[in-house]
């Protein structure tokens, strides 16, 4: 039997050449993001202090393709284009008649995607003559990303962590600081914001929400400072686009079209990476996948959430985004999947979703584990915590194909592998791992502090 489907690649002459903008193909734009103070849309002036303006015009822009400057292509080369696999052995494991292609972001220089937009926002930062970058990091993916990304222009990164995470995953530290960038847990002594949350709460697990404020509160008050984050914001997603652009190309080699695609989503950028390519054609009409995200049942912006103007961080210092959102105030359970651990949801997922171009599950932990692990055994690849979600619905549609016979075609992002995350698997196979499920009472009541606007 011949499987010339196992791994496709691409070769770096293939690398695509922009990034991807969907705004200009969807039927209405997003919502505009307001300032805080008069409710008016936000102007580029407002968000100076905190981005350069390469990454401002990014974020507003109507260009349907943006350019990836050179020096950017030379960093990704080291690890891009990434490779596109065939699950043969998952699919076996299963007894599916379903095509299973997921695309591995693992091979990055922080074990996940992470790294396709820390590079660029490092790039224009450094370019506009900025020293230093702050930042957040949940499971320490991002804060990984952009300490590497900042040794690759000469700019310091600084971190700060989610304190569940920070205590759960000392090796993401120890990775951080070879890559010389400096990590505090969060909240923290440094800060306004992290002081006021640890008088109130001196044992506070921490939220992204919560490092967001400290993050973007000394890059404030610093003028060679900038802020950087990780996903949500549009100039994220956008840089994401080369998981999507990249996969189009091989599953083309192969002569295969998606007719599903399960991305995990905490502020949504692996999956609006790998979905919005398809999904521009999908309105162009050249393919139809169904395009589905999964959440954790402990966090589950999009599902539970309320579609509200919010804030992004917990202290109520950034601009105000229409977005699905548990609320600013929200600190979700200390589970495993770190990085899906977000009050809200990117705006441009959002409105997609309230477009009805896609759809969205939530799964609780031991699901995703166990489909983790199935995945570990079959295909050799021991996943993050946050795709496994993915892959358990990957499964769960497999298994559905398993019934009625059906050859779909399914994609996933495989988007971090979870070498560092093994005291998650550890809890898992230990039976030690319990499942959080977040209740309509608790989402009422993380709802009620939301901002009033219009
Ligand atoms: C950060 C992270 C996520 C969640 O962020 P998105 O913006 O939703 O992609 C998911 N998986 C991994 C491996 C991560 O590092």
């Amino acid at each position: 039997m011949t499987t010339p489907d196992t791994k496709i690649l691409l070769s770096e002459s293939e690398m695509p050449r922009n990034w991807y903008n969907i705004v200009p193909d969807l039927p209405s734009p997003p919502p505009p993001v307001l300032h805080p103070g008069t409710l008016q849309p936000v102007g580029p002036d407002d968000l100076a202090p905190l981005f350069p303006m390469a990454l401002i015009e990014q974020e507003v822009t109507t260009e349907r393709y943006v350019p990836i400057p050179e020096e950017v292509l030379d960093v990704y080369r080291l690890w891009r284009p990434s490779p596109l696999f065939r699950a043969h052995r998952l699919e076996k494991a299963l007894g599916t008649p379903a095509k299973i292609y997921y695309k591995y972001e693992g091979v990055s220089p922080a074990g996940s995607h992470k790294p396709n937009t820390a590079v660029p926002q490092a790039y224009y930062n450094a370019a506009a003559g900025i020293r230093r970058l702050t930042t957040e990091t949940g499971a320490g993916q991002w804060g990984t990303a952009l300490a590497f990304a900042g040794a690759q222009y000469g700019l310091d990164v600084e971190i700060w962590q989610v304190r569940a995470s920070y205590d759960q995953k000392p090796y993401r530290k120890i990775m951080i600081e070879t890559f010389g960038g400096t990590i505090h847990p969060s909240p923290s002594e440094l800060t306004e914001a992290g002081r006021k949350i640890l008088a109130s709460d001196p044992d506070s697990p921490g939220s992204l929400g919560i490092a967001i404020s400290e993050a973007v509160e000394v890059a404030a008050q610093h003028a060679d400072t900038n802020y950087a984050l990780g996903s949500v914001l549009n100039h994220v997603l956008l840089h994401q686009t080369i998981i999507g652009e990249e996969a189009l190309l091989q599953l083309a080699k192969v002569g295969a079209k998606p007719d599903v695609i399960v991305g995990c989503t905490g502020g949504g950028s692996n999956f609006g990476g790998l979905a919005f390519p398809f999904l521009r054609e999908k309105l162009a009409g050249t393919m139809s996948p169904i395009i589905r995200a999964v959440e954790p049942a402990s966090c589950p912006s999009l599902t539970k959430g309320v579609y509200a103007y919010d804030f992004g961080d917990t202290a109520g210092m950034t601009p105000l985004m229409k977005m699905h959102t548990l609320g600013h105030d929200f600190i979700p359970d200390p589970i495993h999947a770190g990085g899906l651990r977000y009050h809200g949801m990117s705006p441009l997922i959002s409105h997609i979703y309230e477009l009805g171009l896609m759809e969205a599950v939530a799964k609780t932990q031991k699901e995703c584990f166990d489909a983790g692990v199935t995945f570990a055994r079959t295909e050799g690849i021991i996943p993050a915590p946050e795709p496994t979600h993915a892959l358990a619905a990957c499964i769960e549609e497999a298994l559905r194909c398993k019934e009625t016979g059906e050859e779909k075609v399914i994609l996933t992002a495989l988007c971090g592998h979870g070498h560092l995350d093994l005291p998650a698997y550890g809890r898992y196979l230990a039976g030690d791992m319990v499942d959080h499920e977040l209740s309509t009472a608790a989402v009422e009541a993380a709802i009620a502090g939301l901002p009033q606007v219009g």
